[in-house]
C-alpha cells in the first residue's frame, strides 16, 4: 500500500536569504548612514574654518551650531558660545544659513535598518521555521510541536495491497478474518439482521508469525483505509498526551470508516491495571480513552480495530471483555506444510533454481517462524549474488539455514587436529546414539566447521512429522542423545571437555520438566511441583513445594539423566568400530550428509 509522503524543502536556503539581507545591511546601508552622521568638533576648528571660508551651511540652535563643509560633504556640530559678531563673520565667510541641515529621517531610518529590520527577518524566519517543522513532525512521534496527534501512519487504498494469498499458512486466521472482510463489503446483510460485527479482534502469537500482515491484508481484501499505529507511540513524556493521541486516531479513523485500525504491540498501553502506588499514570489514562473511545461508537460505524499482541493474558480484563476485544485469533507457528507455503511464497520473490524441493528445506527448519523463513529466502539470494551465480540454489537454501540457526562459517578459527579429532566424536556421538535409538529423529546433516555463534560442530536433526505430543520414552532419548556427545569423549578418548555445556542444560531443562510438570515420574504422581508463573514476562518456573520434595526431584533428575548418558554409553560402546570409522570420516571431510552417515552405519 502507498503511504501518503510530502517532498522535502531545503531550510537552508531561507537561511543564505536571511544572511545576504544582513550583510547589506551591515556594509552597505549602515556604513552610509553612519557617513552621513554628525561629527563633533571643537569651537576653535569651527572658528578656523569660518576664516578660511569652509563653512558651507550652517543652523544656529539654541544650545549647538550645526554646520557643514564647504564641499557639503560632513556635517558637523559645535557648542553654543558667547561669541559676539559671529553672524557677521559667518556672512562675510559665504556660508549659507540654513535650517535643514540634517534631513529630518536620518536617525530614524538608521534606527529601521539596524534594529527593525533585522529584527523582523528573525520572527518572520523563526515562525516560518516552526510550521515547517510542526508539518515534518506528523512522521515522527518525538517533536514537542506534536503533542497530542496520533501521527498514525495512514495506507490509502491501492490495487498493489497485501491479499490473503500473500499470507501463507494460518488458515484457521485466515479464515476467522474473512467475515471482516465480507462484513466490510456488505455491511447491510449483517445490519439486516441486526447483527453486529465485533468491535476489536486481538491478534495473539509469538514475534514474527505474520500478525502485521494479516491485519494489512483484511484492509487489502476489503479496499479499505488502514490506520496503523504501535501501542507504544500511544504512550508520551507527559500525563494526558497518549489519551489525546487516542482521541485523534480515533476521529480521523471516524471520518475515513469503514476502515481497519490496527494497533501493534497492544501490551504497552493495555497492561492490567493493578493499582499499585506509582504506577503509570500515563499508560492507565492511555488506557482509560481507548476503553471509552471503543464504548462510544456504535457497533457498525464500520470501524474495526485489529490489534496485536504476543502476551495476551497481561491484558487488562477491561479490554478483553465483550463489546471491546471480544474476538482472538491465535496466528501461531507454521506447522511443516505452512513452512513449505511461506517459503515458496517468499521465493517467487527472488530467483530461484528450478526443481528446489521446499519440503525437505521446511523440515529443517523446524520450528521457524515465517519472518525466519522470509529471512531464510532473503539470505540464500544473498548467497548466490556472493558467489556470482544468477539464481539461489538448494544448498544456498540449506546453508542459510545454518545461518540463521548457528551463525556464519568462521573463515580462519584454527583447531588442533586433536580438538578437531574431539569435536568429530562428540558430534558422532550425537548422531549415532539418536540414529541407534529408533524414536529419535533421523539425522540430516553433521559438521564440524565452526560457527560464528561459538558452535564447534553441531548434528542437525530434522523432524518428518509435525509432533503435537511427545511420549515418555521420546523424551528419554532426547536425553540420552543430548549426552551422547560427552559419552562419546568418554568411551573413546578417555576423558571430558567443555564441550557438552549446552547439551547439559538442555537435557536437565528436559529432565526437570518430566518430573515437575509432566507428572512422569512414579513417585510423584500426576502432582505439578513447578508453575510458570509470570508465562508472559519471561515465563520463569518457580517451584511449589516443600524443602525435602525439592531435594528429592533433584535427586530424580540426576537419576533421569544419569541413566540416559549410561545408555548412550552403552549404545556406543556396542557400536565402537562404527564410532571410529565415521568420526574418522567426519574429521577428513568436515561435514557430511545424514545418507553419508547412514551409508557407513550400515556397510
Ligand atoms: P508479527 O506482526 O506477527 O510480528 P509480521 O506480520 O510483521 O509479524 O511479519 C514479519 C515478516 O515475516 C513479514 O513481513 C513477512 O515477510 C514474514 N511472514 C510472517 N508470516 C508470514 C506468512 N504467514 N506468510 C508469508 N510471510 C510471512
Amino acid at each position: 500500500m502507498n503511504e501518503v509522503k510530502k517532498p522535502k524543502k531545503s531550510l537552508i536556503f531561507y537561511y543564505l536569504i536571511a544572511i545576504v539581507v544582513l550583510l547589506i545591511l551591515n556594509f552597505i546601508a549602515v556604513p552610509y548612514m553612519n557617513q552621513r552622521q554628525i561629527k563633533e568638533t571643537d569651537y576653535g576648528t569651527f572658528m578656523k574654518m569660518t576664516e578660511e571660508h569652509d563653512i558651507g551651511r550652517v543652523e544656529i540652535q539654541n544650545n549647538q551650531i550645526l554646520f557643514t563643509d564647504k564641499a557639503e560633504d560632513n556635517i558637523y556640530k559645535t557648542g553654543l558660545m558667547n561669541d559676539d559678531g559671529l553672524i557677521d563673520r559667518l556672512y562675510k565667510s559665504g556660508a549659507v544659513f540654513s535650517s535643514e541641515i540634517i534631513e529630518e529621517a536620518s536617525p530614524l531610518l538608521s534606527f529601521i535598518l539596524s534594529w527593525i529590520v533585522p529584527i523582523l527577518i528573525f520572527v518572520l524566519l523563526g515562525q516560518y521555521m516552526s510550521k515547517k517543522l510542526m508539518k515534518k513532525a506528523g512522521g515522527s512521534n518525538s517533536m514537542m510541536f506534536n503533542l497530542g496527534k496520533s501521527n498514525a501512519k495512514i495506507y490509502v487504498k491501492s490495487s498493489d495491497g497485501i491479499k490473503f494469498s500473500d499470507v501463507a499458512g494460518e488458515d484457521e486466521a485466515k479464515e476467522n478474518l474473512t467475515e471482516i472482510v465480507d462484513y466490510l463489503h456488505s455491511p447491510g446483510r449483517y445490519t439486516e439482521i441486526g447483527a453486529s460485527m465485533p468491535k476489536g479482534i486481538l491478534l495473539v502469537g509469538p514475534p514474527g508469525t505474520g500478525k502485521t500482515m494479516l491485519a494489512k491484508a483484511v484492509a487489502g481484501e476489503a479496499n479499505v483505509p488502514f490506520f496503523s499505529m504501535s501501542g507504544s507511540e500511544f504512550v508520551e513524556m507527559f500525563v494526558g498526551m497518549g489519551a489525546s493521541k487516542v482521541r485523534d486516531l480515533f476521529k480521523q479513523a471516524k471520518e475515513k470508516a469503514p476502515c481497519i485500525v490496527f494497533i501493534d504491540e497492544i501490551d504497552a498501553i493495555g497492561q492490567k491495571r493493578d493499582g499499585r502506588v506509582g504506577g503509570n499514570d500515563e499508560r492507565e489514562q492511555t488506557l482509560n480513552q481507548l476503553l471509552t473511545e471503543m464504548d462510544g461508537f456504535e457497533g457498525n460505524n464500520g470501524v474495526i480495530i485489529l490489534a496485536a499482541t504476543n502476551r495476551p493474558e497481561s491484558l487488562d480484563p477491561a479490554l478483553t471483555r465483550p463489546g471491546r476485544f471480544d474476538r482472538r485469533v491465535p496466528v501461531e507457528l507454521p506447522d511443516l506444510k505452512g513452512r513449505e507455503e511461506i517459503l515458496r511464497v517468499h521465493a517467487k520473490k527472488i530467483k530461484i533454481d528450478y526443481g528446489v524441493d521446499f519440503s525437505k528445506i521446511a523440515r529443517m527448519a523446524s520450528g521457524a517462524s515465517g519472518a525466519e523463513l522470509a529471512n531464510i529466502i532473503n539470505e540464500a539470494a544473498l548467497r548466490a549474488i556472493r558467489d556470482g551465480r544468477k539464481s539461489a540454489s538448494q544448498h544456498d537454501l540449506e546453508e542459510s539455514i545454518e545461518v540463521v540457526i548457528a551463525g556464519y562459517q568462521k573463515k580462519n578459527a584454527i583447531l588442533t587436529d586433536k580438538e578437531k579429532m574431539t569435536v568429530a566424536y562428540h558430534e558422532i556421538g550425537h548422531a549415532l546414539v539418536a540414529a541407534m535409538q529408533t524414536n529419535s529423529a533421523p539425522v540430516q546433516k553433521i559438521t564440524i566447521v565452526p560457527r560464528t555463534s561459538g558452535a564447534l560442530g553441531y548434528t542437525m536433526q530434522v523432524e518428518e512429522n509435525n509432533h503435537y505430543l511427545m511420549s515418555k520414552d521420546e523424551l528419554e532419548n532426547k536425553i540420552a542423545t543430548l549426552t551422547g556427545g560427552r559419552a562419546a569423549e568418554e568411551v573413546a578418548l578417555g576423558t571430558v571437555t567443555t564441550g557438552a555445556s549446552n547439551d547439559i542444560e538442555q537435557a536437565t531443562k528436559i529432565a526437570r520438566a518430566m518430573i515437575t510438570r509432566y507428572g512422569m515420574c512414579d513417585k510423584f504422581d500426576m502432582v505439578a511441583m513447578e508453575t510458570i508463573s509470570n508465562k508472559y514476562l519471561g515465563g520463569d518456573a518457580s517451584l511449589q513445594c516443600s524443602e525435602t520434595t525439592q531435594t528429592d526431584i533433584d535427586k530424580k533428575v540426576v537419576e533421569i539423566v544419569r541413566r540416559q548418558h549410561e545408555k548412550a554409553a552403552q549404545i556406543l560402546l556396542d557400536n565402537r568400530a562404527k564410532l571410529d570409522i565415521l568420526a574418522q570420516y567426519l574429521f577428513e571431510h568436515e561435514t557430511i550428509t545424514g545418507e553419508e552417515f547412514m551409508n557407513i552405519l550400515n556397510s
